[in-house]
């Protein structure tokens, strides 16, 4: 059984989400996130029937039930920091369940609506559950500025010049949540690979330009067969937004801006300006099976002036035969 408090100089905390990492690091532990510790796994699949196994019902999403495997696989991890609101009401029912199982559950709500005075309490309240003081954060927030910086210059290679591909464009995005669990490293190989991609020629014109929305895909050969197609993703919405990418020096700031555990309004604005900026000619929206989120699928038909293609996953799988002709007509209709 994992126990409660104190968390050692060093303790690994799991993340359900993408939350305040600049307190996880402060207080001088090493974030994990553990939807990237599952779908990394070698073992991915197998680990969504253990958790069905141990009672979990078929008709949940499979990323809970990843998380759940995989957590009991990796003891090292002391507690987890369950997103209990803004991210859904399965992680808050993960959260109970693991409580239950003796690993130490520490709660962070994003506040609904979104509310700079609730959301500064959630981040002191974590701070002092952690034992960071206020200026070890402010420290780590300026000391992960330059990182983030990289980051959004990726992503500019990603869309102005194509000399990123998606999929890396995805990769490094998508383990911003937690760098790896090991931040100089992270930071030392992301430099590293910029100067080889700044070499690199940039992107022939002429390929089709697609953005992702929605929750990161769980599908694990979307993006090679995407490139064989002639289409380059140029936007992924949420691991953009893991990665921080308006620049604050307030830390509130910076976790209000960020549209992931909000309203659709922001997410909305923010993929309008994607649209817009990226010049895209299709947005693909990646839905979870039996995720929530699935009801806003008419909403951004309704509400986004391109073509728009809904593709659905449910398990750490490769792409299914239906799924891939339906890529392969949508990139077929948009080739200019
Ligand atoms: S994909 Fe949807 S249902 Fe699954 S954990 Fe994420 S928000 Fe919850």
């Amino acid at each position: 059984m994992r126990r409660s408090a104190p968390l050692a100089p060093g303790a690994r905390v799991g993340l359900t989400t993408t939350i305040p990492v600049e307190v996880v690091l402060a207080a001088g532990l090493t974030p994990v996130d553990l939807n990237n510790l599952f779908i990394a796994d070698p073992l991915a699949l197998a680990r969504v029937s253990q958790a069905e196994a141990a009672g979990f019902p078929r008709t949940l999403c499979a990323w809970i039930k990843g998380i759940y495997a995989v957590l009991l696989a990796h003891p090292e991890i002391q507690a987890v920091i369950a997103a209990c609101q803004g991210d859904c009401s399965n992680t808050q029912a993960l959260g109970e369940i693991l409580a239950t199982e003796g690993i130490e559950v520490i709660h962070f709500k994003f506040p609904y609506p979104r509310d700079r005075e609730q959301l500064a309490r959630e981040i002191s309240a974590l701070a002092n559950r952690l034992g960071a003081d206020h200026e070890a954060v402010a420290r780590v927030q300026a000391r992960l500025t330059p990182l983030r910086r990289q980051l959004r210059r990726l992503d500019r290679l990603t869309w102005e010049t194509g000399q990123v591909h998606g999929q890396e464009n995805f990769h490094w995005l998508i383990s911003s949540s937690d760098f790896a669990s090991d931040l100089t490293d992270y930071e030392q190989r992301l430099t590293a690979f910029l100067q080889e991609a700044e070499q690199r020629p940039p992107a022939a014109n002429g390929r089709v330009r697609l953005g992702f929305a929605g929750i990161p895909p769980i599908l694990t050969d979307l993006w090679p067969y995407l490139e064989e197609l002639g289409a380059a993703v140029v936007y992924h919405e949420f691991p953009r937004q893991f990665s921080m990418p308006y620049e604050s020096p307030d830390l509130v700031e910076q976790y209000l801006r960020y549209t992931y555990p909000y309203d659709i309004g922001g997410r909305l604005a923010d993929l309008k300006e994607a649209v817009a900026t990226r010049r895209l000619d299709g947005l693909v929206h990646y839905t979870q099976s039996f995720c929530f989120r699935q009801m806003f699928d008419q909403f951004l038909r309704d509400h986004l002036d391109l073509p728009l293609l809904t593709i659905e996953g449910d398990r750490p799988t490769r792409l299914d035969s239906r799924t891939r002709m339906r890529l392969e007509a949508f990139v077929d209709v948009l080739r200019p």
